[in-house]
């Protein structure tokens, strides 16, 4: 049963309405969402609604039409993130767990997941307790391999995920283990469901051999039931006629999943296929089809390992698969962020003392781009403030209100935002970041409304001019500029005018409850906009390859000329050049350049020095490790030694 609570109800009153139910046995779950708070009860239900809804403080009472409750979307319409450590599984970043299928020896463990660190995976896999189908197979290492595991946590910062085959083993879960892992074969053993929603761990539920969507989802229920709703589902091939393949992978199973359940979903490509050629193939379309990461086994000498050698991929071509997915990933909305761990540290360590706590600004509200491109660069596990303005981003991060500001600078079909440009050279603060986030546009309405009904469309004026194409195909309709796609969404939300509509990102229709009336309205596909990141200081150390500078040259011909033969002389890429006006001096020009280089570092004092001759005015906004961009050329790969 869910209880959507009254608008404004007070704590005081949701605890007494709690005391009410519970006094009825009903086990209660709390959702507090941006619009409302509901509450979802599991006991026996009262066939008449009217009991419910005559509660004080209850708006509307309705049953869950599925035999699962709380892990129903009914229940908890907002996706779920399950944090392990640092990382979070079901937001706007992929987790990607990577390892052998067993742990076989410390020295080459070590290496292996040294390796698979670097190309970006977050989480370590291993197995020490192997259930295999034959007793005379390898069975795992047991206790000494989970110590092995645990070295691994120790000197590379990767959680740690492995299997648990009995309910006797939960201590040793807790004491070593991040992630606890139920395999295929266990999916519907009650008694070892019931110890995982008993630790209070986070849990990776893989489906069983044979299991329907539905039996996966009330395993699941057993986890949560018992107090753990830290679970994430695995799907990793199921048992069909088809015998070319170890399984036949379910990735129908990834959009189904996600409108039956809040929780997120991985896809387990090397078990599904059991052919280490085809796991790579399906780990691209797994993340294609919107799962949020992926488990994939990556073993150093196949040939040698005791257990899935076959489908183990070797360590070069995880690192393609890498980079790949990382191209992939932001047509569906998502990054693949290679220092997503170094991040992780960054913002866990605590502030300087006499400083504020660590925060992130923007501008805009949430469900805005600008909101996305934070999650997206930061992960959630620092708090996020949106302020109005674009100078207030700059304020507050100068002032030390603020330890890092996130702002867009250009779009690929509309160009720069000037404003930012001017802001950059105004305020003393660092570009120590860079995000492009795939912008996708759609039109977004009440969910009773048809597109014939409109008559007036809100947005972003940049983004009318983003969805020419679409907005000629409807030329009656009044277009109201918005400050921003959020805002849009709101406004119509709130008029309740089934005449009206907005163009937004998904994620603002999500939060307001509104509907995506047509999806992907811009006229090109390839819709980017490129979001720098502001310090006081530096954020991350590690290689940098991408510079951003500002300066100005003598009013002589050729003056310009002469800088840029500085670049092509020693083969720097120039990315970018732009110029503005400088404020107060008419007709005369700032070149806005960014270089792919590391300009501070010291094989280019030189270029730095020649480059002072040549200019009037030389600021440099800072130097950066370059984000995806829209190509596939992404520069990764060049701080990688070889560990293996
Ligand atoms: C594993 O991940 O090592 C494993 C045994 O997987 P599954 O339970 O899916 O067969
Ligand atoms: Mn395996």
């Amino acid at each position: 049963m869910i209880l959507v609570l009254q608008k404004g109800i007070t704590e005081e009153e949701i605890e007494q309405l709690k005391d009410v139910l519970r006094s009825e046995d009903y086990l209660i779950k709390e959702i507090k969402g941006v619009e409302e708070t509901i509450l979802g009860l599991v006991g026996t239900v009262r066939e008449d609604l009217r009991h419910y809804e005559v509660m004080p403080g209850v708006a509307k009472a309705f049953p869950i039409s599925k035999p699962y409750k709380l892990v129903s979307r009914e229940l908890h319409p907002e996706p779920s993130v399950i944090r392990v450590g640092p990382v979070a599984i079901g937001g706007d970043r992929l987790a990607v767990i990577a390892g052998p299928c067993a742990v076989e020896e410390r020295k080459r463990t070590l290496e292996i997941a040294r390796w698979v660190r670097q190309c970006g995976a977050v989480l370590f896999r291993g197995g020490a307790f192997k259930p295999r189908t034959s007793p005379y197979a390898f069975q795992g290492l047991g206790e000494e391999g989970l110590k092995i595991l645990a070295e691994v946590r120790e000197e590379t910062g990767l959680g740690i995920v492995t299997e648990m085959t009995s309910p006797t083993q939960a201590d040793l879960m807790i004491k070593y283990v991040d992630l606890v892992q139920i395999g295929a074969r266990n999916m519907q053993n009650f008694e070892l469901l019931k110890s995982v929603g008993r630790m209070r761990k986070p849990v990776l539920l893989k489906r069983g051999l044979s299991a329907t969507i539905e039996e996966w989802l009330m395993s699941a229920e057993y986890i949560l039931s018992e107090g753990n709703d830290q679970v994430i589902l695995c799907e990793r091939g199921i048992r069909t006629f088809e015998r070319f393949t170890r399984n036949t992978l379910d990735l129908t199973a990834v959009p189904v999943v996600k409108s039956l359940t809040h929780l997120p979903i991985i896809i387990d490509p090397s078990h599904a296929t059991g052919i280490r050629e085809k796991v790579s193939p399906m780990a691209r379309a797994a993340i294609a089809a919107g799962a949020d990461g992926l488990t994939v086994e990556v073993h150093p000498e196949p040939e040698k390992a005791l257990s899935d050698g076959p489908q183990s991929l070797y360590p070069e071509q995880f690192k393609q698969l890498m980079r790949d997915l990382y191209v992939i990933a932001p047509v569906v909305g998502k990054q693949l962020d290679f220092k997503y761990l170094e991040k992780a540290k960054m913002m866990g360590k605590p502030s300087e003392p006499g400083t504020k706590p660590k925060k992130v600004v923007y501008v805009g509200v949430p469900g805005s781009f600008s909101h996305k491109a934070c999650r997206q660069f930061f992960g959630t596990e620092i708090p996020h403030e949106n302020l109005p303005l674009f100078r207030d981003v700059f304020e507050a991060v100068q002032n030390g209100d603020a330890t890092l500001g996130i702002v867009p600078v250009e779009n690929s079909l509309t160009g720069s935002i000037h404003e930012n440009y001017d802001l950059l050279l105004e305020y003393d603060l660092h570009v120590v970041g860079e995000l492009a986030l795939k912008i996708q546009h759609n039109l977004v309405g009440h969910p009773s409304t048809s597109i014939d009904d409109i008559k007036r469309v809100y947005s972003h004026p940049q983004v009318f001019r983003q969805c020419k194409e679409f907005l000629a195909g409807h030329p009656g309709w009044d277009l109201v500029a918005c400050q921003d796609t959020a805002t849009a969404v709101r406004r119509v939300k709130e008029s309740n005018n089934r005449e009206e509509a907005a163009i937004a990102g998904k994620d603002a229709a999500e939060i307001y409850g509104m509907t995506l009336l047509r999806e992907g309205i811009e006229t090109c596909p390839r819709n980017f906009t490129r979001f720098v990141v502001l310090s006081h200081g530096e954020f991350l150390d590690g290689p940098k390859n991408k510079s951003s500078l500002i300066y100005s040259v003598s009013d002589q011909p050729g003056s310009l000329y002469e800088t840029l033969k500085i670049f092509a002389e020693k083969r720097i890429n120039l990315v970018k050049l732009e110029s503005r006006p400088i404020h107060g001096k008419p007709w005369e020009y700032l070149f806005y350049a960014d270089i792919e280089v590391d300009i501070r570092d010291p094989q280019y004092r030189q270029v730095l020095e020649e480059l002072e001759r040549k200019t009037e005015f030389l600021k440099i906004l800072g130097s950066y490790a370059k984000g995806f961009d829209g190509t596939d050329d992404t520069g990764f790969g060049e701080d990688h030694g070889s560990t293996l």
